[in-house]
């Protein structure tokens, strides 16, 4: 945090301190009619669906705040709400943040916070419109509840791929993972000697994508413009095994993937090699790459086939083939979810 100027929470008050939050925010959907102020947000409800869902991200658990700068921290809650809203195929609107404040927080701590959301809401174009504050007796605790809004026909699931979809994936995968790597080695070689500054200059792509992830409502906004409706769609959390078997487990299927098409960037390539993993593995169950995995029917193969953003990696396959990856030397291999373990 930073040593500059200290204002305790307790000065401004619970109160005081909405007021600056609430001084920062400007609405701009037309379905907000109250924001931040009363005791509940006034949203317009439209013809369309509403979507709505809900991510907490818990110190020493999700993030680390050592190395997790507050402001981006802001960024990144705010993301990975939005990848959910974009993987239901819909568009943010509205969220609420809730926060479990450590007295270890000044106000300068919460407005650097908010500085990230309010980034993450021009972005996204959604409306911060209101949440709750409360004093936590250990680390900081940040919930973010999104709304979002999706045309009736056009709301994706999990649940309805089908035999012979081609499976695509957005950007590239294993990069977040690898991230957090190289800032828990720089953390460690910090711990040992303070006067040491962290080398992260070598790796910028990796800690920007682990540190300030951005949810891909670009792809869902050219999908939409490419009459392209994806029959299944998650968003990659977890690893991309652990997200592709939620399709396959929802949608009876098996799946094929190959090895030889996974999206994964040079730098990642660098630091596999560095850390001594094997690059594959990352992209396969390396998590948080908020990347948006999907499946379309064949019929829509052309519209998609030289989109730089969009790697067709596999196909489903019938539910009695099982989940394979086709390895670089033409290997069928059992895929294995690692996911992401907290507990
Ligand atoms: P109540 O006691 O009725 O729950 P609060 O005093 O907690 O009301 O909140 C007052 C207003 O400020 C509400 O609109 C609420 O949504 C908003 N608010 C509270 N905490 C936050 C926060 N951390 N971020 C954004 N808005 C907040
Ligand atoms: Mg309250």
């Amino acid at each position: 945090m930073s040593e500059e100027k200290r204002t305790e929470i307790g000065e401004l008050g619970e109160f005081g301190l909405i007021d600056r939050i609430k001084e920062k925010f400007k609405v701009s959907n037309e379905s907000t009619i109250m924001g931040i102020g009363d005791d509940a947000a006034v949203l317009e409800v439209t013809d369309k669906l509403t979507l709505l869902s809900t991510d907490m991200l818990v110190e020493g658990v999700h993030f680390d705040l050592s190395y997790m700068p507050l402001q981006h921290l802001g960024y990144k809650a705010v993301s990975v709400n939005v990848s959910d809203i974009a993987a239901m195929n819909g568009v943010p609107k509205q969220i609420t943040v809730n926060l479990g404040l450590s007295n270890r927080f000044s106000v300068e701590a919460v407005e650097a916070l908010y500085e990230g959301i309010q980034f993450a809401c021009q972005d996204y174009k959604i409306d911060l419109v209101g949440g709750d504050t409360t004093a936590s007796s250990s680390g900081l605790i940040i919930s973010v509840s999104i709304v979002g809004e999706v045309t009736k026909n056009k709301v994706v699931y999990r649940n309805s791929a089908e035999e012979n979809d081609i499976l695509c994936v957005t950007g590239d995968l294993g990069a977040a993972y690898l991230g957090l790597q190289v800032l828990e080695r720089e953390k460690e070689v910090f711990k040992a000697n303070p006067e040491m500054q962290p080398e992260l200059g070598l790796y910028e792509y990796l800690v920007k994508r682990q540190l300030k992830p951005k949810a891909r409502m670009d792809i869902i906004h050219e999908l939409a413009e490419l009459e392209i409706i994806p029959t299944s769609m998650i968003d990659i959390s977890d690893g991309l095994v652990s997200e592709v078997f939620h399709i396959c487990k929802q949608s009876d299927l098996g799946v094929a993937i190959f090895e030889e098409k996974l999206p994964i960037d040079q730098e990642t390539y660098n630091a596999a090699a560095d850390f001594k993993v094997d690059p594959t593995t990352c992209a396969l169950n390396g998590g948080e790459d908020y990347e948006l995995l999907f499946t379309i029917s064949q019929s829509d193969f052309e519209k998609v086939k030289n989109h730089a953003e969009i790697s067709m990696i596999g196909y489903m396959d019938k539910k009695e083939k099982g989940r394979n990856l086709v390895s670089k030397n033409q290997n069928v291999i059992a895929l294995q979810a690692q996911g992401w373990k907290h507990f």
